[in-house]
Order: C-alpha cells, then sequence, then structure tokens
C-alpha cells in the first residue's frame, strides 16, 4: 500500500486508532480541525468514493455510523460535521478514501457544508429537471 493511510493499515506508522475491524479502520486526524477530529477508512486503499465496492461501502457506513455517535460523546459535542473530499478538485489530498468526522460545538466559529462554495449556485429553475435527468440516466 502507497498512501500514508496504507501504511497506518499496515502497522508501518502509529496512529491513534479508535476502531478497527476486517475491512474498516478509525483513527484521530494528525491535524484536527476540533478536538476528536476523527478520519475513517477502508482498510483498502480505493482513491475515489467510486471505486469502493457496495459491500465494502456498506462496511464503511457502518462504521461511520458507530463513530459518529462515539466521537460526539467523548468531546461532549452538539454535533458533527461528516464528509468527504472526493477528488482533488474537491480537495482530496490523500487518495485513500477518507471520511472526516468532526465533532462541532454550538458558537464554536465554524460553518455548514453549504460554506464549502463560498456561495450558491446560479442555477436556472428550467434545468433543474434536464440536470435531475442526467443523473437519473448515470445510476
Ligand atoms: P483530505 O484533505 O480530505 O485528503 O484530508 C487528509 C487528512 O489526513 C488531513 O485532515 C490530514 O490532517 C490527515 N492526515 C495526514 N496524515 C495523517 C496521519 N499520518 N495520521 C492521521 N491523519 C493524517
Amino acid at each position: 500500500m502507497s498512501t500514508i493511510f496504507g501504511k497506518i493499515v499496515d502497522g508501518e506508522i502509529p496512529a491513534h486508532v479508535v476502531y478497527e475491524d476486517e475491512t474498516t479502520l478509525a483513527f484521530l486526524d494528525v491535524n484536527p480541525l476540533a478536538r476528536g477530529h476523527t478520519l475513517v477508512i477502508p482498510k483498502v486503499e480505493y482513491p475515489r468514493l467510486t471505486d469502493v465496492p457496495p459491500e465494502e461501502a456498506a462496511d464503511l457506513y457502518a462504521t461511520i455510523h458507530r463513530v459518529v455517535g462515539a466521537v460526539q460523546r467523548a468531546v461532549d459535542a452538539d454535533g458533527a460535521t461528516v464528509g468527504f473530499n472526493d477528488g482533488a478538485a474537491a480537495g482530496q489530498e490523500v487518495e485513500h478514501v477518507h471520511c472526516h468526522v468532526v465533532p462541532r460545538h454550538a458558537g464554536d466559529g465554524g460553518g455548514p457544508l453549504h460554506d464549502v462554495m463560498g456561495q450558491a449556485a446560479d442555477v436556472p429553475d428550467e434545468e433543474f429537471g434536464e440536470i435531475a435527468e442526467g443523473i437519473a440516466a448515470e445510476l
């Protein structure tokens, strides 16, 4: 395995592991956005979300589901921002799928995921149908 996360899976470099099972691993982000910021990964080094096979995607979600609550309870958070940077254009730096679980506290100064683009896109109402059809056709 070639990325830093692969090396964590293989035990070549240390991490503060909070959960491990056959297919997934969760550990603290070394550069946390908040106390308790945790990453959840599939053990296999899939670069992009769409590369993860359905069974392992289900395993990944099951671990995310467990970790989100545990992280919040452990740091007494009021909520969590949970998400993936999928692809370099979206800010993904480590090419091994990883879900960020960032604990949130009321008044912590952070924004919602909607802040990621700065402002809403200017999409005309009449284009929504065509866009939805295009996505549906790809499913
Ligand atoms: P992304 O920009 O979505 O690819 O996020 C990569 C994340 O991995 C960043 O939040 C880093 O702080 C984190 N990171 C990088 N190296 C390590 C490491 N060795 N252990 C834990 N987290 C790491």
